[in-house]
């Protein structure tokens, strides 16, 4: 008798697990299949530095006030003389230094520079996190 009770609380648990996993393998998977799929992350989200342009042109006007600012000097600002003016020569941004305070963004008088929401930063080189490079 105890036999048989115990055989119908096994089977009848087994049968609760199943219900169970089968239910689950009709739902929506909460993953996406990265990376061929991403998820679009919320428009306030800081991933990465990225230059602003206009017409063309980036807005950065070389003043230094991001680099100076940045606490954990996460920004390194190359500049050159073009007709007597200093000027952006190149611009990078170190992700693996940056601890997303914002105050660069906040910063900026010419809103030369924003936040993106590209979130796989991984590169092969360390020159794939310069954000800006004058040809010349
Ligand atoms: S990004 Fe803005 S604050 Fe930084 S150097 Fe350029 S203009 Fe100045
Ligand atoms: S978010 Fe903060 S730490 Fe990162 S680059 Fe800007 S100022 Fe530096």
């Amino acid at each position: 008798m105890n036999i048989i009770k115990k055989t119908i609380n096994g089977l009848v648990s087994l049968i609760e697990g199943l219900k169970v996993t089968i239910s689950n393998g009709f739902q929506k998977p909460f993953t996406l299949m990265y990376p061929k799929k991403k998820e679009e992350l919320p428009k306030i989200s800081r991933q990465c530095l990225q230059m602003n342009y206009k017409e063309g042109e980036s807005k950065c006007v070389a003043c230094k006030i991001c680099e100076k600012s940045c606490p954990q000097h996460a920004i390194k600002i190359e500049t050159e003389k073009i007709n007597g003016k200093e000027v952006l020569k190149k611009y990078t941004f170190y992700p693996e230094k940056c601890m997303y305070c914002g105050i660069c963004t906040e910063k900026c008088p010419f809103d030369a520079i924003s936040w993106n929401q590209n979130f796989d930063m991984a590169s092969k080189t360390k020159d794939q996190t310069i954000n800006y490079k004058r040809n010349s």
